[in-house]
């Protein structure tokens, strides 16, 4: 299916056209990258007292080009098949840029996941994982942990899927490490983060140990990312969430605050508003929380010399523009926050070898595999003369064109 209005999907879809006519694509192969694969539209009905609510739940599958399609299922009431489109293929090029056998999916029920009881999110996702049965499995479509799901709703899914289709634990990622998941998986995001904050550093001749940086997001990627920036040698002097920020131009300790759920109740001196960490003056910045939060309000103001993007979509089209000319340095979401999705890679792997990986390996290959990423990034970037986001799909969308053709696609 192809679609051309103005969307979520439709501005991906601007990107992977500008690659393709920096690689000399075929017109046909540019069209069929900006498709999806197949949309399966389910609804769950849901009990609710003694009456029924009736729930919309998405599967998109991208692209099957370079392996199994992988991606997660955002449980939130916003989700509609247009941003379910621009996830699913926004994984098709995540994944080929950090160079792993899969393709991209993604998956979601237009649901307020904060209202829902635990019976209730069990309900659905054994629901969800019913109707959709025959798109799934781990040679097929892996889902994963997203905005409303966590490693439990993916034990429910594992154990509904081995009900209709026998033992599979690689059917999910992003399982508890009790269940088939892997040590290293939860940490995974935020410690790429801090590697390709670190590779930015060292690409351009920035000392590592006592550079500065701001965070903002103390959730999953922002307090992993803060820990592992710390373990690095970096300065992390200012970290916020929904409930403020808290600034130490001599360095936060954050091994001594990781286990605090919430920075309100973190003892500090200097206390700031959640988005004011923004624009404070250090060289690394990492938006590790919502998206849109760098945008035409804000952009001006912008203290940092490079740009760490944890959180997907953090800074707009516009503030992207802007930040480029006044000589911000940009690493894209694809790129910066891929450890997540490398970490599924791994417990997917590890599921199918039956067989599990020590601590230290996950993070050994990881933090390699980040660093090459970046650096064939950076290196393309050069070589076409564009930034790092457009050298990223460059990148991304070649690898998925030259398997498609590969594949005998065309004929
Ligand atoms: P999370 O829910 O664990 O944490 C979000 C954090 O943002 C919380 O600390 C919250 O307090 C904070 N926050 C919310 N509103 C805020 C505001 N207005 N100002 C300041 N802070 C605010 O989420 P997460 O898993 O850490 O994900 C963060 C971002 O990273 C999202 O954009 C997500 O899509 C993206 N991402 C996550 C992963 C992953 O593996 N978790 C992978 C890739 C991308």
């Amino acid at each position: 299916m192809t679609h051309n209005e103005s969307s979520a999907f439709a501005e991906v879809n601007q990107k992977v056209a500008q690659a393709g006519e920096i690689l000399g694509l075929k017109a046909g192969v540019v069209k069929a990258l900006s498709s999806c694969e197949r949309e399966v539209v389910i609804s769950i009905p849901l009990r609710r007292g003694d009456d029924v609510d009736v729930l919309t739940g998405y599967r998109v599958q991208h692209s099957s080009a370079r392996g199994p399609r992988k991606g997660g299922i955002r449980f939130h009431q916003d989700v509609d098949l247009d941003d379910v489109r621009a996830l699913a293929s926004l994984m098709t090029w995540k994944t080929a840029l950090i160079d792993v056998p899969f393709g991209g999916a993604k998956g979601g029920v237009a649901v307020d996941a904060s209202k829902l009881t635990s019976i209730e999110k069990e309900e659905i996702i054994r629901r969800w994982t019913r109707s959709l049965v025959h798109v799934l499995g781990h040679h097929r479509d892996i889902p994963a942990p997203d905005m409303g799901t966590d490693a439990k709703s993916m034990a429910w899914l594992m154990d509904e899927f081995h009900r209709l289709e026998g033992f599979q634990p690689a059917c999910v990622t992003g399982k508890p490490v009790e269940l088939f998941g892997a040590a290293g998986r939860e940490e995974a995001t935020g410690r790429g983060v801090a590697m390709i904050a670190a590779a930015t550093l060292k690409e351009n001749k920035v000392k590592v140990e006592g550079a500065t940086v701001a965070i903002q997001g103390f959730g999953n990627v922002g307090r992993y990312a803060a820990l592992v920036c710390q373990e690095l040698g970096m300065k992390v002097i200012a970290i916020s969430d929904v409930s403020g920020g808290i600034v130490d131009k001599k360095g936060i300790d954050i091994k001594s605050i990781f286990s605090h759920k919430t920075l309100e109740d973190v003892q500090a001196n200097e206390r700031i508003g959640a988005a004011e960490v923004l624009t404070l003056e250090c060289d690394i910045l990492i938006p590790a929380a919502l998206g849109g939060v760098i945008n035409d309000s804000n952009a001006s103001n912008i203290n940092a010399r490079f740009i760490i993007e944890g959180a997907n979509q953090p800074i707009t089209i516009a503030a992207d523009r802007e930040l480029r000319t006044q000589g911000v340095l940009i690493v894209p979401d694809i790129l910066a926050n891929s450890g997540g999705v490398m970490g599924s890679y791994f417990e997917w792997t590890q599921n199918i070898q039956e067989f599990s990986w020590p601590l230290e390996k996950f993070r050994r290959e990881l933090d390699t595999r980040m660093e090459s990423a970046f650096i064939n990034v950076h290196a393309v970037s050069k070589k076409h003369s564009v930034d790092l986001r457009t050298a990223a799909f460059v990148v991304a969308v070649g690898r998925v064109a030259e398997a498609f053709e590969l594949r005998g696609s065309l004929v």
